[in-house]
């Protein structure tokens, strides 16, 4: 019974009180299993899982990635970092030790109790892409000293430490490259193009369409991804990633604008706005990998990812 895979088991999430952490939590405790929800609430709440503390097998520690933390659990998933251009530029140097120091800390701590360990990567790695859409085996194409840097070359960093303990010490990982995810519990203020559109729209302020609004991301339900990455951690120790997961359907931020506004009808015009310094100009993932090893693809299209994110919106800060 798939309600009882995980019945006994004890995991941590890293960055458990995110976005997509809350969500990870929800399904693992649904699943039967204990979680423990480690985050130094930078940018996720204590709100985003207030509905799981009833739960006794949910347990929170507020903690910084970046220290060394002693505890035992049988799984990892390492999901700590600011996520979103705004945050993880409001402090590079504790981006870049978010993602190195803590991936070294969680390897560490992984390596102790030879637990396997999943890292949360991003289509990041691939940069301003020139191969397109983007397998796993395109090594990308990333300015290392530009803005978006301390978070493309930490992420980057983080799966040559997890590469490298797989090689040297035998660890069994699994690296995990997400393209961008939307859903209910994103931050409302954290400048990502789905929370922006939505909030802007629903508020009648400007839509802010950065640039022409010609360049491309592939959006994914957040219900999808985390399906991907439970079935990923899944698989047996000689699946190591890095494996892709996201939703092929590509859009222009136009096209998403368009549909922002039909969904929420609003009225708010579209204004256009400098684009900001190496923004990505496609993004679309190859998920033929996942798909065949996972038996998983997608199932929420992207008008109804976007309806379902605006109730939440449109509940939760709007009313
Ligand atoms: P988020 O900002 O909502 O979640 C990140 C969580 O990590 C927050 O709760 C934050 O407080 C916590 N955190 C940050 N620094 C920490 C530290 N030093 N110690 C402990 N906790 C810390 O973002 P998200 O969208 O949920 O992203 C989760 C993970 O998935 C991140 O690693 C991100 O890079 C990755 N990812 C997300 C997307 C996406 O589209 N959402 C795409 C690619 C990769
Ligand atoms: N570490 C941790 N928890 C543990 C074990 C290790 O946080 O249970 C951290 C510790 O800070 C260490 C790092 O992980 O420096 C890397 O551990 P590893 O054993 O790979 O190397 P070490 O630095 O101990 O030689
Ligand atoms: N973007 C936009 N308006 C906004 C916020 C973002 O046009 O208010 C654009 C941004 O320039 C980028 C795309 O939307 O081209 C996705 O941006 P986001 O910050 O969500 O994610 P990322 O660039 O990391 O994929």
């Amino acid at each position: 019974m798939t309600a009882l895979r995980g019945y006994g088991k004890r995991v941590m999430v890293t960055g458990g009180a995110g976005f997509l952490g809350s969500h990870l939590c929800e399904r693992l405790l649904a699943r039967g299993c204990e979680v423990l929800c480690v985050d130094n609430y930078f940018t996720g709440s204590r709100q985003n899982v207030a509905h799981l503390l009833d739960n006794r097998l949910f347990e929170t520690m507020r903690h910084d990635v970046t220290f060394p933390l002693y505890v035992e659990v049988d799984e990892i998933y390492n999901l700590a970092c600011p996520a979103s251009p705004v945050h993880y530029q409001h402090d590079p140097v504790q981006t870049t030790k978010t993602s190195v120091h803590g991936a070294i800390n969680m390897l560490g701590l992984a390596k102790r109790l030879n637990a396997k360990i999943l890292q949360a990567s991003t289509s990041e790695v691939y940069g301003d892409p020139s191969v397109h859409p983007q397998p796993e085996d395109y090594w990308g194409h990333v300015n290392a000293i530009g803005p978006r840097a301390c978070y493309d070359e930490g992420k980057r960093c983080a799966e040559t430490l997890f590469f490298d303990y797989h090689r040297q010490h035998g660890l069994p990982i699994k690296v995990v490259r997400i393209f961008n995810t939307y859903g209910p519990r994103m931050h409302p203020n954290d400048g990502r193009v789905v929370s922006n559109f939505i909030m802007q729209a629903l508020r009648g302020e400007p839509i802010t369409i950065y640039g022409d609004g010609s360049q491309t991301r592939s959006f994914c339900y957040v219900d999808d991804l985390v399906e991907g990455m439970l079935r990923f951690m899944d698989t047996g120790a000689e699946h190591t990633g890095p494996l892709n997961i996201g939703n092929p359907g590509e859009f222009t931020m136009l096209e998403l604008a368009e549909k922002v506004l039909r969904l929420t009808g609003s009225s708010s015009p579209i204004v256009h706005k400098e684009l900001p310094q190496d923004d990505p100009k496609q993004r679309r993932p190859d998920i033929a990998r996942a798909k065949a090893l996972l038996d998983w693809e997608p199932q929420v299209p992207l008008d109804e990812g976007l309806a379902r994110t605006i109730a939440y919106f449109r509940q939760r800060f709007v009313t």
